[in-house]
């Protein structure tokens, strides 16, 4: 099977704290209907932060 392009797209993921955009990734939009969240560490706060997706 070829590869589809457009399931995957790239989002930054933000400290929910701090708001600083530590984060590039991609997400897989089959798996991640919503809004993507994740434990980071955030190297302004300086410890693990939810880092949320931001559009
Ligand atoms: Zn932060």
């Amino acid at each position: 099977m070829a590869k589809k392009k457009g399931a995957r797209v790239l989002i930054t993921l933000a400290c929910t704290e701090c708001k600083e955009q530590n984060y590039l990734t991609e997400k897989n939009r089959r798996n991640d209907s919503g809004r993507l969240e994740l434990m980071k560490y955030c190297p302004k706060c300086r410890r693990h932060t939810l880092h949320r997706e931001v559009k």
